[in-house]
């Protein structure tokens, strides 16, 4: 099962993802967790990405794609895989479109999360980091993943660890401007190869503004 999930940052993407992965049991790929692993052991991709990533920008085309398209060819990826971050512009969406067809591997299913901008960048500034287990969903925004509390403590609602914390570009507004502004760019960003896509296969559309169950609960009746 090969499947490309959108939605703009703080739509609840990596959320979604996440349940999406589990019900397939494929790899999780996410471009901004593996940027951020290379940053924090001070690779050389990671060198060369950390610049672009503080400032909100994509990190270029010539790093992107091939690290991607590479890692697809990796043995976890035989039985499918899910991509998030990825494609992230027309460019992007056009290698990976044409890496595909060249491969003959099937896109089977293409979801996308909508969400007003506004909205989305409240979400983002509420985001919290659980040290133990990125994925573990915590955002100071939203009632069903608000954090827990333990002697007055913020603590990670799903694994109680102690260690909680807000990434940099999450609390920079106009790092996030910057970045919403590539996600709503329907020229040459991220909606632009969203609506690629759109012209060559079936989307899976879902409104991301409703509770984050009703939005797993959409995506997962549409995902027949
Ligand atoms: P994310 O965790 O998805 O918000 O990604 C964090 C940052 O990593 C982004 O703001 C970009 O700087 C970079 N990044 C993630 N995915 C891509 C991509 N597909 N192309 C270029 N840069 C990316």
């Amino acid at each position: 099962m090969n499947i490309l999930i959108f939605g703009p940052n703080g739509s609840g993407k990596g959320t979604q993802g996440a349940i999406v992965q589990k019900k397939y049991g494929v790899p999780h790929i996410e471009t901004g967790v593996i940027f951020r692993q290379n940053i924090s052991k001070k690779t050389p991709l990671g060198e060369k990405a950390k610049a672009f990533i503080d400032r909100g920008e994509l990190v270029p085309d010539d790093i992107t794609i091939p690290m991607i398209l590479d890692r697809l060819k990796e043995d976890d990826c035989k039985k499918g895989w899910l991509l998030d971050g990825f494609p992230r512009n027309l460019a992007q969406a056009e290698a990976l479109w044409a890496a595909l067809e060249k491969e003959k591997i099937s896109l089977d299913y293409v979801i996308e999360i909508d969400l007003d901008r506004e909205i989305a960048k409240k979400r983002i500034m509420g985001r919290r980091l659980c040290k133990t287990d990125n994925n573990h969903p915590n955002n100071i925004h939203i009632d069903a993943i608000k954090p827990a509390e333990k002697d007055g403590k913020v603590v990670c609602r799903v694994c109680g660890c102690e260690e909680m914390s807000a990434r940099a570009d999450d609390q920079d507004a106009a790092a996030i401007d910057k970045r919403h502004g590539i996600y709503y760019d329907t020229k040459t960003g991220t909606l632009a190869a969203v609506n690629y896509f759109k012209a060559r296969t079936k989307i899976i559309a879902v409104d991301g503004s409703v509770p984050v169950k009703e939005v797993t609960d959409d995506i997962l009746k549409k995902l027949v």
